[in-house]
């Protein structure tokens, strides 16, 4: 399978710039361009050598690429689409990192013009840091990449595309574009809501001192603040474009909550403790497929540039 020659990144953030740096370090020579919205950030990126060129313009940036990765929030990228279609070199493929794909295929999908292979994908992979020095190159090592080709998906463009994202470290998994968002919302959208749930209620908690939860802050509820800490724009784009989902898991989260409330209340150990079994074998499974390590999370070891 041929590697591509010119790779543009729009959005130089904390995956666009784990992408360059994967790409570099799996020996990939393609040229990499790259916009960002502010000079800032382009200014950052070439500096530290993400890209070889940086452009003003999303347009400038695809001029001739052989591959575009959209790497901005989810909300942005119709507005970018719109911007870049008329600079696509023909038979170029255009992709996607955006976390919820029906939305994203609708936005993108019907201003590519024609000969341009579009496959929306989501590589599984994140932080909750942001910007162009928080990537790292083996961001998606071990990670599923989720690709959801379209109905008329050119199958060597997809196949292609698999096997860039598995030179960056990826495991890639083929996934129908509604299953995907369905999957995201269970494992990692309303996840993420409850932790900035949880958050919110320990900061509104006016009994509790702002002091003791940061002071005594307990292993458990560290955890939900790191998740929390997480950037607003993408998070907020997240729940917008993936509302149906999010809201089917909502639902059975609330009526599980409730199962649990009432067994707090009457005193219903056994549901507990089968319940928390249950929960736990799940954790061992994840461990077990090596997407985790058994070891204690004391505060997390500085992944490698
Ligand atoms: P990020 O670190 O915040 O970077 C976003 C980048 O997009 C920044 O460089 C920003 O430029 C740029 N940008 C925003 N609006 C723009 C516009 N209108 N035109 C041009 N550039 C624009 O975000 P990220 O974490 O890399 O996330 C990017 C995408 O990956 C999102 O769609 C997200 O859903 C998806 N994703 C994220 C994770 C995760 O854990 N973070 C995991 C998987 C997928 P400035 O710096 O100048 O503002």
């Amino acid at each position: 399978m041929s590697q591509y020659k010119h790779v543009a990144l729009i959005g130089l953030g904390l995956l666009a710039s784990s992408i360059s740096l994967a790409m570099r370090r799996a020996g990939m020579t393609a040229r990499i361009t790259g916009t960002a919205r502010s000079k800032a950030t382009r200014d950052t990126a070439l500096e530290i050598g993400l890209v070889d060129a940086v452009f003003e313009s999303a347009a400038e940036a695809v001029q001739g690429a052989d591959l575009v990765i959209l790497c901005v929030p989810v909300g942005a990228m119709e507005t970018l689409a719109k911007e870049i279609a008329p600079h696509l070199a023909e038979s170029c493929t255009i992709t996607d990192v955006g976390s919820v794909k029906r939305a994203v295929a609708d936005a993108i999908g019907p201003h590519m013009p024609r000969g341009v292979h579009f496959i929306p994908g989501h590589p599984m992979a994140g932080t909750e840091k942001s910007g162009p020095e928080s990537g790292f190159a083996a961001l998606f090592d071990n990670r599923w990449c989720l690709i959801t080709p379209l109905p008329d998906s050119d199958h060597d463009a997809v196949e292609r595309l698999s096997a860039f994202w598995t030179a960056l470290g990826s495991n890639v998994e083929l996934m129908e574009i509604d299953h995907h968002d369905l999957v995201a919302a269970v494992i990692s959208h309303t996840p993420h809501l409850i932790a900035y749930t949880m958050v919110g209620v320990a900061d509104g908690m006016n009994k509790v001192a702002k002091t003791e939860v940061v002071n005594y802050s307990a292993a458990g509820f560290r955890d939900f603040t790191r998740i929390a800490a997480s950037d607003p724009t993408m998070w907020r784009d997240v729940f917008l474009n993936n509302k149906d989902a999010t809201l089917e898991v909502l639902g059975r989260f609330t009526e599980e909550l409730l199962a649990l409330q009432r067994a707090i209340r009457i005193g219903d150990g056994d549901f507990m403790f089968d319940y928390f079994t249950r929960t736990r074998d799940i954790r061992r499974s994840i461990i077990d497929a090596g997407q985790d390590t058994d070891a204690a999370d004391f505060g997390r070891i500085k992944p490698e540039k």
